[in-house]
């Protein structure tokens, strides 16, 4: 749920309700796509993995203290009129001048965003100051991620429209905690040079679109053959009703959809490896790799990580930071 809005107490909650793609969702993009730079990358990148696959989460988390920062999520993309996705500008300025700063605020702009955060990228490898590189490479990858979200691209963004409630995190979050061990997270992509950024995001959020109308039916479909009290789990906490899918009507509904979430996942870090590449080609090719090479410790997890990335064993071998407990990890 994008925009609730909740204080005190229910904060936590909140933070796990709001978290696109989820905790789990944005935590292995973020490791996966490391595993796809290229060496004169890759090492400075997974000497920091801890870092960034924890803070993957991190601009979910700003929503609560900054009123501006959930807009940078998603783009509704049907407030901006018929067949926004092939018509919107692709820079930001002309869709200012279109629309007005207003309302690209109110109606969302992530692909926007995603621009913004990648010239911040660039910017930071140049000055070569290790933390803003940590820090962009790792908001990028949020909204990179987030823009591949079928429901962040959608006034409706949450069922709300079509009696639906509660779609959102059943996409993104329950579907992939329950499912996740099915996922085929191999390798077979290796970052390359995107000549036009703007058009590689606008991409994703085009395919993000043309993937809705399957996401709304899939769930109708399977509704038919659920009871009420089969489908939803009723909850209360603080004297609040919520009322959440259950796990059999996720893993029916997972089921349903087939390949789409573990395609999304998965194209969510090849575009994350491309930007991160292509941020810092376009600084130059700065040298990351100063001292890395000495630490033979640390070449050897990677190349252990590598290899389980190639087959598929991540997860089995106990290697994907997202499933190892967030005990460890916070
Ligand atoms: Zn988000």
């Amino acid at each position: 749920m994008k925009r609730l809005i909740v204080t005190g107490s229910l904060l936590l909650v909140a933070v796990i309700v709001c978290s696109s793609w989820g905790f789990l969702g944005h935590r292995t993009i973020h490791q996966l796509a490391i595993y796809e730079l290229p060496p004169s990358m890759r090492y400075y990148f997974h000497q920091n993995m801890s870092e960034i696959v924890k803070n993957s989460v991190r601009p979910d988390q700003r929503r609560s203290q900054d009123k501006e920062e959930a807009s940078k999520h998603f783009v509704d993309l049907e407030l901006y009129g018929d067949s926004a996705a092939w018509r919107m500008p692709l820079l930001w300025k002309d869709a200012v001048k279109k629309y007005g700063k207003d309302s690209l605020l109110k109606c969302g702009y992530v692909p926007y965003h995603v621009i913004t955060m990648k010239e911040k990228l660039t910017a930071a490898f140049r000055n070569g100051n290790k933390d803003s590189i940590l820090f962009y490479a790792i908001d990028l990858g949020h909204y990179i991620s987030d823009a591949h979200v079928p429901l962040h691209v959608t006034e409706n963004y949450d069922g709300q429209l079509s009696n639906q409630k509660g779609l959102h995190s059943l996409w993104e979050s329950m579907v992939p905690e329950i499912e996740i061990q099915k996922y085929d997270l191999r390798g077979r992509h290796k970052a390359k040079y995107l000549k036009h950024p703007e058009r590689s995001i606008w991409r994703a959020v085009r395919q993000s679109y043309k993937l809705l109308p399957d996401v709304f039916a899939a769930e109708k479909e399977v509704t038919r053959s659920f009871t009420e009290a089969e489908k939803y789990r009723v909850q209360i906490r603080n004297g609040r009703e919520y009322k959440n899918y259950t796990s059999a009507f996720a893993k029916a509904y997972s089921a349903r959809l087939g390949e789409t979430i573990n395609k999304q996942l998965i194209s969510s870090a090849n575009l994350l490896a491309d930007f991160w590449y292509t941020a810092w080609v376009d600084a130059g090719c700065p040298n990351l790799n100063k001292g890395l090479l000495k630490n033979e410790k640390n070449k050897e997890a990677l190349q252990v990580e590598m290899e389980a990335f190639k087959k598929n064993q991540l997860l089995e071998k106990k290697l994907l930071l997202s499933k190892q407990g967030s005990d460890k990890e916070d």
